[in-house]
């Protein structure tokens, strides 16, 4: 990780300054960006590095003894460099690029799967957004194992002796996330690795609602494998990262056949090629590639310990102001929490409140958030969700509050 000394002091003004998307108007209303859980904008500096790849340096990568595609391999292969920093993972085959946080947890049900036999067990979470459960289940149909998930309390906190209860010889992962993306609970990653561990799992971290919120160490965290997508991170959409440890990568099957993945191919037998590349078939999203470097670059930056406290404050601020109004609930109210606010409105839909809210330039997110399970359990159809980044500020708090006001007297 880059040292302190590098960074900017944090200044809110100066950050918004450096994305475009925040400074336009919606139904002639300032925007308001508050569902940076869904995705981020983007700084200047990713979108001239998309405009300059496409406009200069575009080719393919890995192939070419031509100028262009030896520039492009390099600064693809930087970016992967930046990122191993990031996370501080030990080796740079140790990160591969993947289309996000749903096609890395794809990889490892598939290929991590294929190690598991009848019986063995994979444990979730309650709190798993659809891209964590689902391709679990279906691994656990094809392959016979069964799915157990760990349940939360009423705070949308994990239940650490129900964790323990589960956890046997037949525990071969747990999958659970780092953030939830719809309660903003951060779980104890480290404390449910160690456990894993004990009894001779793996664990994989979800860490989409993680990355962008929070200083990452995969070494630290003790975790298998970590996952993430590149534009929640204030990158592009279609990039992502799978980080996992070498050993393990290793001994697991190739994901997908084609291209680049290969080290020698006849009609008789094919041979794989070293880490990371065995499980990156066909020309990559090269431009993805090359700006989430960029964000990342961005990202070290930035004073994360101050954008963590303002963003912290962003959202206790808006949840104190929230709780004044009448008949209001809000989900999810663990004693670790990032910087989202769920609520829901008693006698009101939320859709109509994110309509409403919508029309007076605020972008929130209505609706189950890609958590059913968890909606089930709260026994409600879904929330609004008002999720923040290091741009967003108080004075868009109190515009938002008061939007908010004036839309539930429209609707009640
Ligand atoms: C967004 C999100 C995902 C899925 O990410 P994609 O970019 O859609 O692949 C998974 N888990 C969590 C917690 C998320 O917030």
């Amino acid at each position: 990780m880059m040292t302190e000394g590098q960074k900017k002091p944090f200044n809110v003004r100066e950050i918004r300054d450096e994305f475009p998307a925040l400074r336009q108007q919606i139904y002639g209303k300032n925007l308001i960006y508050f569902d940076n859980g869904a995705t981020s904008q983007k700084p200047q500096v990713v979108l001239d590095a998309i405009n300059r790849y496409y406009s200069k340096d575009n080719a393919n990568i890995h192939r070419g003894v031509h100028h262009l595609s030896q520039k492009a391999t390099t600064e693809y292969e930087e970016s992967r460099k930046l990122i191993q920093q990031y996370i501080n993972a030990r080796k740079l085959d140790e990160v591969i690029f993947t289309k996000g946080t749903t096609d890395g947890i794809n990889l490892v049900a598939s290929s991590f799967g294929e190690l598991l036999s009848t019986g063995d067990e994979i444990i979730i979470s309650a709190m798993e957004h659809h891209s964590n459960i689902v391709p679990w289940q279906m691994l656990c149909e094809r392959k016979n194992l069964k799915l157990r998930v760990i349940p939360i309390n009423k705070k949308g906190e994990i239940i650490m002796e129900e964790y323990e209860k589960l956890l046997s010889s037949k525990t071969k992962l747990v999958a659970v996330t780092h953030i939830s993306n719809t309660l903003g609970t951060v779980n104890p990653i480290k404390e449910m690795a160690q456990k894993a561990h004990a009894v001779g799992s793996r664990i994989l971290v979800d860490g989409a609602q993680s990355i962008q919120h929070l200083p990452i160490d995969v070494l630290e965290l003790e975790c298998d494998f970590f996952v993430f997508s590149g534009h929640k991170v204030f990158g592009p959409t279609g990039i992502g990262v799978l980080y996992g440890k070498e050993d393990l990568l290793d001994r697991m099957p190739p994901y997908q056949g084609g291209g680049d993945m290969i080290a020698k191919v006849t009609f008789e037998k094919t041979t794989y090629n070293d880490l990371p590349f065995k499980f990156e078939a066909g020309t990559p999203h090269i431009a993805g590639g090359i700006c989430l470097g960029e964000a990342v670059r961005y990202l070290s930056s930035i004073d994360m310990q101050a954008a963590m406290k303002h963003e912290k404050d962003l959202a206790d601020y808006a949840q104190h102001l929230l709780d004044t109004f009448e008949g209001m609930q809000i989900i999810g109210e663990a004693k670790q929490k990032t910087s989202v606010v769920s609520f829901v409105m008693e006698g009101i839909h939320p859709f109509d409140i994110g309509t409403l809210l919508d029309k007076q330039g605020i972008a929130v997110r209505t609706g189950h958030h890609c958590t059913q399970p968890l909606m089930d359990f709260f026994n409600i159809p879904g929330t609004v969700r008002a999720s923040f980044a290091f741009y967003n500020t108080r004075q868009e708090v109190e515009y938002f509050i008061e939007a908010f006001e004036k839309s539930i007297n429209m609707l009640k």
